[in-house]
């Protein structure tokens, strides 16, 4: 099975709208018409890596939307429940001393998100294929 080379989003509405984008190597960014209400938001990522600081800006800014994130190892929900009222490099710094006490820096995002989620602004769950947890 040949990888992508681009990031594709698709965007399943309320309505049943289906909504295709597509970008670069690098980025997606879908219409903002389009109405995340309840909608069911995809994307895939071509270097496994769980998110960028834009995509988190940009999840936490539809607090009523399922946002999918695939990449070749993993898959992530990530459902935002409240906006962030800290500024990203806070959790980047959270998300890098607990990373610093394992010694697996690949791990920084999941450390930041984990946080979100016991503080409540996040539903969030990272199924890794490979260990298939
Ligand atoms: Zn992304």
């Amino acid at each position: 099975m040949a990888c992508e080379l681009i990031e594709h989003n698709i965007i399943v509405d309320k309505y049943g709208n289906v909504w295709h984008t597509e970008g670069d190597e690098n980025y997606v960014n879908p219409s903002d018409k389009i109405d995340l209400d309840e909608a069911i938001d995809i994307h895939n990522h071509i270097e496994p890596h769980s998110f960028s600081k834009d995509d988190l800006y940009y999840m936490q800014n539809k607090l009523n939307t399922m946002f999918y994130l695939v990449d070749k190892n993993n898959t992530y929900r990530v459902k935002f429940l409240k906006k962030l009222d800290m500024p990203y490099n806070d959790l980047y710094h959270y998300g890098l001393q607990e990373a610093d006490k394992i010694n697996d820096f690949s791990k920084v995002e999941d450390f930041y998100m984990e946080y979100l989620k016991d503080k409540g602004y996040v539903l969030y769950e990272k199924y890794n294929r490979n260990t298939r947890m």
